[in-house]
């Protein structure tokens, strides 16, 4: 289990810096001590000055791993139909769990800030940010192809274009 913080930013640029400085921190390797150094030093400065906390959630960080096959479909050797299966909300974080194991489904923990904010309709706009400071290159796209192919990718497509899966097994947040 995990925790997101909402942090809120009156000044846009601000926000934006305080990312953008993150991110660097984050990708500087042992060569770049002094761009650590500084990036660190404007990630306490500009959240001290800047940063409200607005949210502290919790983050889902394992998923249900049951065999939940669609309604159509019985119960058999080990699956659950999805017409017996219950999800319910957590008290304490307000997560939708399959109530057999107490996960949420797999597909809502891997993207689950995606869910969080389709929920409500608003729409992230670090991928916008992410690609103004870091533009993708060729390799970038030939990389992200590839990546597709592996079999966890290829398992996340199934399950996003089985109907039932999508359907039946998603509870909405
Ligand atoms: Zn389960």
């Amino acid at each position: 289990m995990a925790r997101i913080v909402l942090l809120g930013f009156g000044d846009n640029d601000a926000a934006e810096h305080f990312i953008a400085s993150l991110w660097a921190a984050q990708e500087a390797d042992d060569n770049q001590t002094e761009v650590l150094q500084q990036e660190t030093v404007a990630i306490g400065a500009i959240a001290a000055a800047c940063a409200t906390v607005e949210a502290l959630v919790a983050r889902p960080t394992t998923y249900c791993e049951c065999k939940i096959v669609g309604k159509g479909r019985g119960s058999s050797r080990g699956k659950f139909s999805a017409q017996t299966e219950d999800w319910i909300r957590t008290q304490r974080f307000g997560w939708i769990v399959h109530k057999r194991c107490n996960k949420p489904n797999r597909w809502v923990v891997r993207r689950f800030v995606h869910q969080l904010l389709a929920g409500v309709g608003i729409k992230n706009l670090l991928p916008e940010l992410d690609a103004q400071l870091y533009p993708p290159t060729a390799d970038d796209v030939a990389e992200e192809r590839a990546e597709a192919r592996t079999q966890e990718e290829r398992d996340e497509i199934r399950s996003e274009t089985d109907p039932d899966q999508v359907e039946n097994v998603i509870p909405s947040l």
